[in-house]
């Protein structure tokens, strides 16, 4: 990892976030099997400053770039990959809120002064009908006006960082516009609930709970955006999601390092010396540090080339392609580190079947890989005849 840092800043957060190294990982055993979210550990984070890495430093945040949050998140991940996830979700949303100034100035300030403060923010928008919003389908949720007053009325599924979150940004349909509007909600807002339905196998400390909204009544200003469409992840390009394939990365990386201190460790008495002088375990040791290093050198190129102003205009699909290719290079090295692990790997103690599982949720966050696939195809076949009519996008 030491390649890709190149500035003191760098350099001083990734110093500061491994003095959380040894507690997180302690701690992520405990929270996967009894599936709590790690309030200790998003508490610490805030507490140290963590959770304004991404405020621009002219509203009192650190104003780190894609590049530096991938570089945490990554590192933070191979701690604690819940922990990861979930300040994650809450990092990208303030990067790109500021980055691309989606909301009026007031509203921006208010949310800045709650964020320097230690306020957690996401983005609610999954619902069990419309599945992933990235597809494009639009919410059950309603927003109705009475009044000087928005009503609104639905149910989110996912809203990851639920238990702690201080808002939510809701995403509505509003039939009088025939259009879909986005809802800045305080937790404590009455009608407003949180349904404890996360119980999967993966990334079990998210609390990526229900959010029931029943009947909750807000000002009028509290609508924060407006669209003709449903917030399609990929149009405009939103980078600040690369957040997504650095935790997979990091959960590679935690399970490629316990795999190589149990090859050279592990000495079964059929050898003399450790199973790490075998030529299968090191054929398998090669091609995880190979994996490793071309899915780090492509994630860390396109967040560097989003980051430059020069040549972020010219990205065009390398966005979902580095999620793409991150995300399934590390499901592909987690596999072969349990490979050189045996049957230990199997064990619940283990903390390789723990990767294995949480690795796994990397397929169902945005974007997903036909969208990626189909979108690479397309720019393909439009270089090649021109713009496409009527193909689905
Ligand atoms: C760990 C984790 C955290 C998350 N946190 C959040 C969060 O904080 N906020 C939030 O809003 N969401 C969150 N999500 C939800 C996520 O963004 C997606 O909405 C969700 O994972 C969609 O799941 P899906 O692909 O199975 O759903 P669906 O979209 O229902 O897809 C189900 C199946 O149908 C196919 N399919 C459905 N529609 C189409 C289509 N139009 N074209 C092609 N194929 C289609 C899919 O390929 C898939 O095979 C989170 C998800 C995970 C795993």
């Amino acid at each position: 990892m030491d390649l890709f840092i190149h500035t003191p800043l760098q350099q001083e957060w990734l110093g500061r976030l491994s003095g959380k190294g040894d507690s997180f990982r302690n701690r992520a055993d405990g929270i996967d099997k009894s599936g709590t979210f790690p309030s200790e550990n998003v508490t610490e984070l805030i507490d140290m400053g963590y959770t304004k890495i991404t405020l621009p430093s002219s509203y009192g945040g650190e104003g780190l770039r894609i590049y530096d949050m991938v570089l945490l998140q990554e590192m933070l991940a191979s701690y604690d990959a819940s922990t990861a996830l979930s300040i994650g979700w809450h990092l990208s949303v303030v990067g790109e809120l500021f980055e691309k100034s989606l909301w009026e100035q007031g509203s921006m300030s208010f949310i800045a002064e709650e964020i320097a403060k230690g306020a957690l923010i996401n983005r609610a928008a999954s619902e069990a009908q419309t599945g992933s919003p990235t597809r494009g389908g639009r919410p059950g949720t309603t927003a109705v006006k009475q009044g000087n007053k928005w009503v609104i009325t639905g149910r989110k599924i996912y809203t990851t960082l639920s238990p702690m979150l201080t808002y939510f940004v809701v995403s509505a349909w509003i039939e009088e516009k025939m259009t879909i509007g986005q809802f800045l909600l305080h937790r404590n807002l009455e009608g407003l609930r949180i349904e404890e339905t996360w119980d999967t196998m993966s990334l079990r400390g998210t609390g990526s709970h229900d959010l029931v909204l029943d009947h909750v009544e807000v000002d009028e200003d509290q609508l924060v955006e407006l669209g003709t469409h449903p917030r399609k992840v990929e149009s405009p390009l939103n980078a600040w999601l690369l957040h997504i394939p650095a935790c997979y990365l990091g959960i590679a990386q935690a399970a490629r390092d316990y795999a190589l201190r149990f090859a050279c460790e592990y000495t079964p008495n059929s050898i003399s010396g450790p199973i790490s002088q075998l030529a299968n375990i090191r054929q398998l040791i090669g091609e995880m540090d190979l994996e490793l290093m071309q899915a780090r050198h492509f994630l860390y190129s396109v967040a560097g080339a989003y980051d430059d102003e020069l040549r972020r205009g010219r990205l065009e699909t390398e966005l979902g392609a580095a999620k793409h290719a991150v995300t399934n290079s590390a499901i592909s090295i987690v596999d072969k580190a349990m490979r050189i692990a045996g049957i230990r790997s199997l064990q619940l103690d283990n903390p390789l079947q723990r990767y294995y599982r949480d690795v796994r949720a990397g397929l169902h966050n945005p974007p997903m890989d036909d969208a990626v696939l189909n979108k690479i195809a397309l720019s393909a076949i439009e270089r090649t005849t021109g713009p496409v009519q009527g193909h689905i996008k």
